[in-house]
C-alpha cells in the first residue's frame, strides 16, 4: 500500500476505534498506533477529505478555536468537559423544544452542548 493511503487508511481506523469526537492533535496521536509519523498536515487533509466523502463532520464549539471530527450518524448532542475538553455523545434528545419556542416562530433547527466534568475527570468513578 502506498504511503498516503495507508495513513488515510490509519486516520480512518483511529475514528472507527474511538467513539468519541476528536481533535486534530488526538486523531494523528490514535492514528498513530496504526501507521508511524503522520504528519499533521496529512491529518488536516484527510480529515478534509472524509468530510468531503460525507464519512466525516465536522463540530464547531462557541468560544472554542479547536474544531472537532467524528464519523457522520443520526441527529444527536455532546457533553464537553471542561477539564479535559473531550466530547462525549448525549444519547436523547429533548422531546419539549416546539413548547419553547416563542410564539408565532417556526423552530427549524437545534443545538445543545452540555457542559461539566466527564467521568475520567472525576477519577474514573461512575456514579
Ligand atoms: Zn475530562
Ligand atoms: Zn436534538
Amino acid at each position: 500500500m502506498q504511503r498516503n493511503t495507508r495513513q488515510r487508511e490509519a486516520i480512518r481506523l483511529a475514528f472507527l476505534g474511538n467513539a468519541h469526537p476528536m481533535t486534530p492533535a488526538e486523531v494523528r496521536e490514535t492514528a498513530e498506533a496504526y501507521a508511524d509519523g503522520i504528519g499533521i498536515a496529512t491529518v488536516y487533509r484527510a480529515l478534509k477529505q472524509l468530510c468531503r466523502d460525507g464519512w466525516l463532520v465536522r463540530l464547531e464549539l462557541p468560544g472554542e478555536q479547536v474544531s472537532y471530527y467524528e464519523r457522520a450518524q443520526q441527529h444527536h448532542h455532546h457533553f464537553v468537559c471542561r477539564l479535559c475538553q473531550r466530547l462525549s455523545k448525549v444519547e436523547g434528545c429533548p422531546p419539549n423544544l416546539r413548547e419553547l419556542t416563542p410564539d408565532g416562530c417556526m423552530l427549524e433547527d437545534h443545538q445543545l452542548l452540555l457542559y461539566g466534568v466527564c467521568a475520567t475527570c472525576r477519577g474514573g468513578q461512575a456514579p
